[in-house]
């Protein structure tokens, strides 16, 4: 609900078009899901490194980075997930006005929170990508000795052993992390991504 008491001024802000123009790129959103060691850190670093070759403006939003700063007063509850979400996808929003590609690393476990972060920047805009390894794999891997911990009770809902990870019923891309290697992984994405982004 809006205060009565705020003016917003978005007519008056130059508009995303124009920012679209100067960087020469069509700002999209990247959405990586996927349980915890899945590859989304992994995967979003090595596609802003390609994409910055290739220059395109990017900026990616981390679960780690996010929950230690902005989002540092909340938990893991359902409650607490969905406005991280929220958060987050308004954050994302004002990047996107900017002109700037966003990659958004963030388990996002299942539709509603997902639907939610759609709704808020825009589904045109929304690029949902699973990243897809079996909890074999990522428990396996444990790259934060999350899955140990978890496992031993010491973490409360955690994704895959204590709290659902509903996988994304029609994403637009479904990167196979446990069988791709890294490059083949960018590689698929950026075969999806670069003319949705290119400034034509
Ligand atoms: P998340 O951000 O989903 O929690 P991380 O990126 O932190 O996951 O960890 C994923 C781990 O899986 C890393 O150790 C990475 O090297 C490894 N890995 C193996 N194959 C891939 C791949 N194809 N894509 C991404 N990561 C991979």
């Amino acid at each position: 609900m809006r205060e009565k008491n705020i003016h917003p001024v978005f007519e008056q802000v130059v508009q995303k078009e124009r920012k679209e123009k100067f960087l020469q790129q069509k700002a999209h959103t990247l959405w990586l899901t996927g349980l915890s060691g899945s590859g989304k850190t992994t995967l979003g670093i090595a596609i802003e490194q390609e994409l910055l070759k290739k220059g395109f403006l990017t900026q990616i939003l981390d679960g780690d980075n996010i929950r230690s700063g902005i989002n540092n007063n909340l938990k893991f509850t359902r409650k607490a997930r969905t406005e991280n979400i929220r958060r987050i996808s308004e954050v994302t929003k004002l990047f996107l006005d900017c002109g700037i590609i966003t990659i958004n690393c963030f388990i996002s476990p299942n539709e509603k929170i997902r639907s939610l972060a759609k709704d808020i920047i825009g589904r045109e805009n929304f690029i949902e990508i699973h990243v897809n390894a079996s909890l074999e794999t990522c428990e396996k891997r444990d790259v934060k000795g999350l899955y140990k911990k978890a496992r031993l009770g010491l973490i409360s809902n955690f994704t895959g052993i204590s709290s659902p990870f509903e996988p994304p019923k029609n994403p637009e891309i479904t990167v196979n992390t446990g069988e791709l290697t890294v490059e083949n992984s960018v590689k698929q994405v950026l075969d999806y991504v670069l003319p949705k982004i290119k400034y034509i």
